[in-house]
C-alpha cells in the first residue's frame, strides 16, 4: 500500500507566529539543529516532538518526545542556575535609531523593541551570538561580545604583520 505524502498542518504557521517558532517550506517546525538539537526549536524554552517537525514513525516520535521532556526537566532541576552563552550581542542604545532592522533579521527572535526608549534591546538568554544583527545594523549600534569591531580589526592587523 502506498502512503500518501504528509504536509505540515494548515495552522502550523499561525501557531509558529504566536511562539516565534519558524516553519520550513513544507510547513513543519524547524529545529535548532537537525542532528545535534533535533528536539529543540530555535527559540530557547520551546521544544518539538513528533510529526510537527517532519513525517516520522511512532518510535521516532516517542524518542523526540522523551528528549524534549528531558530538556524541560533538566532546566527545572532545583537550584540549577541558567547558564548564558558568553558570545552574545548587545545594543548600544545611545547609537540606536530604532529602525528595527535588527529584529527582522534575528533568526532566534532575541531582539525586541522598547517603546519607552524607542530603541532595540537584545535578550541575552535567547541570543545565540550568530552576528547577523551586528552586520545588519545600519547605525553600527550592535557589537558582538568578545567579537567587537576593535578586536576583529586587531586580529586582522596581527595576521597581516
Ligand atoms: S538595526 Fe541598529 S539602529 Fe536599527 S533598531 Fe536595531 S540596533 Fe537600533
Ligand atoms: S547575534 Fe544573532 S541571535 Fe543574537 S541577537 Fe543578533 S541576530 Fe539574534
Amino acid at each position: 500500500m502506498l502512503c500518501p505524502a504528509m504536509v505540515g498542518s494548515e495552522d502550523a504557521a499561525k501557531l509558529g507566529n504566536m511562539m516565534d517558532v519558524t516553519c520550513g517550506k513544507a510547513g513543519f517546525f524547524e529545529e535548532l539543529n537537525g542532528r545535534l538539537h533535533a528536539s529543540q526549536s530555535k527559540v530557547k524554552g520551546v521544544y518539538l516532538a513528533g510529526t510537527c517537525q517532519a513525517p516520522m514513525d511512532i518510535g521516532q516520535a516517542t524518542s523526540r518526545a522523551m528528549a524534549a521532556a528531558g530538556y524541560v526537566l533538566s532546566g527545572l532541576a532545583a537550584g540549577k542556575k541558567l547558564v548564558i552563552e558568553p558570545i552574545t550581542a548587545a545594543v548600544d542604545e545611545e547609537r540606536c535609531s530604532g529602525c528595527r532592522i535588527c529584529s527582522g533579521v534575528c533568526p532566534y527572535k532575541a531582539i525586541s523593541f522598547m517603546p519607552e526608549t524607542e530603541t532595540s534591546r537584545i535578550n541575552a538568554l535567547l541570543c545565540h551570538g550568530c552576528g547577523t544583527c551586528v552586520a545588519a545594523c545600519p547605525a553600527g549600534a550592535i557589537q558582538g561580545n568578545h567579537f567587537t569591531n576593535d578586536q576583529i580589526l586587531a586580529e586582522i592587523e596581527a595576521i597581516l604583520q
